[in-house]
């Protein structure tokens, strides 16, 4: 099973995501945590990476087409994978899709997480202090919101037309939402 979370900056969809991967015994993806690795491993990728992601901003996507060619391609993902982070923009989506039809796959559900935009905010504060996020200061975080009502949102549309959308609420505790989820790819 393919599956996508897409959902705002602290919408919870990493979270899920773990839960998800375990309970499906697929890997969760996150271009988030690779691009985070690179930073720190000091590679070329995250050297050039950095600035973006330090400001809120989408790394290129020239850079990051070739980061989902390498995972979806990857024999890991070969069962299935949850996609975490990605894809975040029309160019990523077409990719994945692409990837994924080549090994005769296709995107089977995606799940949209739903959150108000005050409490993402709460949210970020809190993980501010608990995680230090260099891309988790106010200004930054404003950033990543707007650039995922510009960028990433369209997606919401580019998957609904085919039918493959299902929201959930993302208030409340985590195994409720959770439930919500199971029930949403009918496990
Ligand atoms: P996340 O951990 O998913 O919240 O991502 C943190 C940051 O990493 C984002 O604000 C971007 O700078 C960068 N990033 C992660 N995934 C992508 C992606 N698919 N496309 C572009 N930039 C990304």
């Amino acid at each position: 099973m393919n599956l996508i979370l897409l959902g705002a900056p602290g919408s919870g969809k990493g979270t899920q995501g773990v839960l998800l991967a375990q309970r499906l015994g697929i890997p969760k993806i996150a271009t988030g945590d690779l691009i985070r690795a690179a930073m720190k491993d000091g590679t070329p990728l995250g050297r050039k990476a950095k600035g973006y992601y330090d400001q809120g901003l989408l790394v290129p996507d020239d850079i990051v087409l070739g980061l989902i060619e390498e995972v979806l391609g990857s024999p890991a993902a070969g069962q299935g994978v949850i996609m975490d982070g990605f894809p975040r923009t029309r160019a990523q989506a077409e990719a994945v899709d692409r990837r994924l039809q080549a090994r005769g796959r296709r995107v089977d559900r995606v799940l949209l997480i739903d959150v108000p935009e005050d409490e993402l905010v709460k949210r970020m504060m809190g993980r501010a202090a608990q995680e230090g996020r260099s891309d988790d200061t106010p200004e930054a975080f404003r950033q990543r919101l707007a650039v995922y009502r510009e960028q990433t949102e369209p997606l919401v549309t580019y998957y609904r037309e085919r039918g493959l959308v299902t929201t959930i609420p993302g208030l409340g505790t985590v195994e409720q939402i959770a439930d919500q989820v199971k029930r949403a790819i009918g496990e």
